[in-house]
């Protein structure tokens, strides 16, 4: 076994959180979702798993996932292809939902278990997709807020894209801020393919 296999083996058995989980609405248990390997040319640092993925077991299985495969102008088999593609949210499990109906928070155990022994080992990463505040904050560092992040993409690109998060609740975001889609998706796509080729 690798010490990357050993590692993805390790955080599918974590149950760190179970107390956590076992206190919110859904009552729900940890269920790790991982996908990655020490061959990935290209990350996907998104926040956690929601409700779907916490059902099937693979990441971004929901409409968020068609939204980022649209960004990045990848196919489903591209997307999931973890010879290509390693993807790491914040916190492998589901976190549950707040009063308000919404995702929770990554517990921030997650990433102080795992994170800092994972990231080494995926040493062959040319570009990064770093998916909303939590994946900003970590992967970049300070505390610049998302939208001050995403518009400043130019100082990071082209080796790392900060975006927002394709959940629906971003749309009205989407909606406010034209050179998203108009400038800066072009190039992430064009720089995509640079990397697949
Ligand atoms: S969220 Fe992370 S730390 Fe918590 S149980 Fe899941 S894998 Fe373990």
């Amino acid at each position: 076994m690798t010490k990357m296999e050993g590692l993805e083996q390790d955080i599918r058995a974590c149950r760190l959180c179970a107390e956590r989980f076992a206190a919110t609405a859904t009552g729900h248990r940890p269920r790790p979702v991982t996908w990655f390997r020490a061959s990935a040319r290209i990350l996907i640092a998104g926040q956690a798993p929601g409700a779907r993925v916490h059902e099937s077991g693979k990441p971004f299985t929901d409409p968020s996932g068609d939204r980022l495969r649209d960004w990045l102008g990848l196919s489903e088999a591209q997307f999931y292809d973890r010879d290509l593609v390693a993807i790491v949210p914040m916190a492998f499990c589901f976190p549950g939902y707040s009063a308000k109906k919404a995702d929770l928070p990554p517990p921030a155990i997650c990433r102080s278990t795992w994170h800092d022994r994972l990231m080494p080992e995926l040493s062959r990463l040319q570009l990064r997709i770093l998916v909303g505040g939590y994946a900003h904050g970590y992967h970049l560092g300070g505390k610049t807020s998302v939208q001050a992040r995403v518009a400043q993409w130019r100082d990071h690109a082209p080796q790392d894209f900060p975006l927002p998060h394709p959940s629906w609740r971003n749309t009205a975001w989407l909606k406010r801020n034209p050179w998203f889609e108009a400038e800066l998706l072009p190039v992430l796509r064009a720089r995509v393919q640079e990397v697949i080729a």
